[in-house]
């Protein structure tokens, strides 16, 4: 499938993309179905009349700690996940649980009170996906009139069983590929089509979305997505306290900010200046995730850390940065993102943390070799170090929050994708692994490992660490 930067770069709130954004799109798509010719209305005229909805899999062994919920009962009043306003969530939850009922713009007033039409299901994963959820309407008889399944399957992305068959099958990934001029599914066909073309992986990409958008859309949209980026670092670095959830996590990006600041105001050495601020940039990030504020999939939530910082890092420690640099990177790094889409997964839920901080990690790492001047080569060279040093990392964050290990693991795979593009542009290119079979491996790993690791809180750090 044709995956537009704008499909892996979405603005949208924390804390998950799948487990938060993903719900709040279903819930949406199922009011539109409501609304369409798309079922068979019953000959009585019997009209919608009250929801249900329940959460299987991952969505519904760690969709509290994720906040699913609250996501889907949002969804089912009308909010989105790039217009929402956080300081707002809280009361339009409050008013669904005390009234029982949902109002979406634009349809009647339906039935639903959050504590017994929302169900979570641990025992009944659906078939199709680890975050399965199914939405169902009835009529005041409590006829059902319509049932509908669907799978968020990373990154925000929300399929319903039909549409995740055919992805499957990549039937229609081959023929929405055709559409664009070079359509590159693999590293190996990128780096085909950069020989043949003497283009590098960014003007590729860009005349790939140029074909579906205009330059100027295209360029407006890219510096949309850094702007948020960027100020979601801005927020983050400012906040402390104690994060939401139960588990008491303090923020910490706010006091290792005012350290980094006063070293430089003294002059100080620090030998690990350049991790140091790495690290705070990402963490700024995803506590502002964790706190269920405004963030761009990058390319999940839990994930969003390390591609802002390694953005925020060119920005501060490469002085021939500017905005073209900033939107090759953008571009460059969602080539790669596509290409472990496609033939692998950015979920957790499917292949652990490995498909998300390590395709994070392999993306900046693209991203910044191009904006160091790296070759088609290095820049596959550069994604692929970065991701197979992230290869068997399993998911298993305490208490299902987006917390621990979430927030430090991206700090470490910022200065992993780094230390990765610096070593693949002091190369020629020429290298053991192709990026193809490390994604490849990728695949397997996380087809092979235990449920217990895959997002579901019931292995790992989830069951070692003493919550207090
Ligand atoms: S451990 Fe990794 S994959 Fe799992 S929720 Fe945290 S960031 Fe996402």
């Amino acid at each position: 499938m044709f995956l537009s930067v704008f499909d892996v770069f979405k603005i949208g709130v924390g804390p998950s993309s799948s487990h938060t954004m993903g719900p709040m799109t279903a819930a949406n798509r199922f009011l539109d179905l409501i609304l369409s010719d798309e079922w068979p209305r019953p000959s009585s005229g019997a009209q919608v009349a009250s929801i249900k909805v329940s959460l299987h899999g991952s969505l519904a062994h760690t969709g509290i700690g994720h906040g699913t919920g609250r996501a889907v009962v949002l969804g089912l009043m009308g909010e989105q996940p790039d217009s929402v306003d956080p300081d707002k969530m809280d009361g339009i939850i409050d008013g669904v649980e005390r009234s029982g009922r949902i109002t979406p713009p634009g349809h009647p007033a339906y039935q639903f009170q959050p504590k017994v039409d929302l169900v979570f299901d641990k025992k009944q994963p659906l078939p199709g996906h680890a975050n399965g959820m199914s939405f169902s309407a009835f009529d005041r008889d409590g006829r059902m009139l319509l049932r509908r399944i669907y799978y968020s399957v990373g990154g925000g992305f929300v399929v319903t069983d039909t549409e995740l068959e055919g992805m499957r099958t990549k039937k229609k990934a081959s023929s929405d590929l055709a559409k664009v001029p070079y359509p590159f599914s693999s590293a190996k066909q990128m780096l085909d089509m950069a020989a043949r073309s003497g283009l590098s992986i960014a003007q590729m990409k860009r005349a790939n979305e140029e074909s579906h958008r205009s330059r100027e859309e295209l360029d407006e949209g890219l510096d949309r997505i850094w702007a948020a980026m960027r100020s979601c670092i801005e927020r983050g670095l400012k906040v402390d306290g104690i994060m939401p959830g139960g588990l008491n996590v303090r923020r910490r990006a706010r006091a290792i900010h005012d350290k980094l600041q006063e070293e430089w105001r003294s002059n100080r050495i620090n030998p690990l200046l350049a991790n140091d601020w790495l690290s705070v940039y990402a963490m700024a990030v995803n506590e502002e995730n964790a706190a269920g504020g405004r963030v761009v999939t990058a390319p999940t939530n839990g994930a969003a850390g390390v591609i802002p910082a390694t953005i925020r890092y060119y920005e501060h420690f490469h002085d021939d940065w500017d905005q073209k640099g900033i939107r090759d990177y953008l571009l460059t790094a969602a080539a790669i993102g596509g290409i472990i889409k496609h033939n692998a997964s950015i979920s957790g839920a499917e292949v652990g943390c490995q498909g998300e901080v390590g395709s994070a990690a392999a993306m900046a790492a693209a991203g910044l070799a191009a904006v160091m001047g790296g070759t088609a080569e290095q820049i596959e060279n550069a994604a692929e170090i970065a991701l197979e040093h992230h290869l068997g990392m399993s998911c298993d964050p305490v208490a299902g929050l987006v917390q621990v290990p979430c927030i430090e693991r991206n700090a470490l795979g910022a200065v992993k994708a780094v230390t990765a593009a610096s070593l693949a542009i002091k190369g020629d290119g020429r290298h053991f692994v192709p990026l193809d079979a490390c994604i490849e491996t990728m695949r397997q790993t996380g087809h092979d490992m235990s449920e217990k690791y895959k997002e579901t809180s019931t292995g790992g750090l989830a069951v070692n660490v003493v919550e207090c």
